[in-house]
């Protein structure tokens, strides 16, 4: 993303994502939400970033 505003609190690492901002490892939303997809998390692997857009929804890129 050109011109991303990084989010200082927001770090991440998924770089397919529309909002992540490619030179640093962070996002460039105000605010994200996270989830679950799991009825009962009890692992890492059970929270999502449910903010997530992925990139080729998008063709400013
Ligand atoms: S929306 Fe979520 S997955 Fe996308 S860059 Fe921000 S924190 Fe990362």
């Amino acid at each position: 993303m050109h011109n991303c505003k990084a989010n200082q609190s927001i770090g991440c690492t998924v770089t397919s994502c529309e909002y992540h901002c490619n030179e640093a490892d962070y996002c460039s939303l105000d605010k994200i939400v996270v989830g679950t997809h799991e009825p009962n998390p009890t692992q890492i692997e059970c929270t999502d970033c449910t903010s997530f857009k992925p990139k080729s929804a998008c063709c400013n890129h």
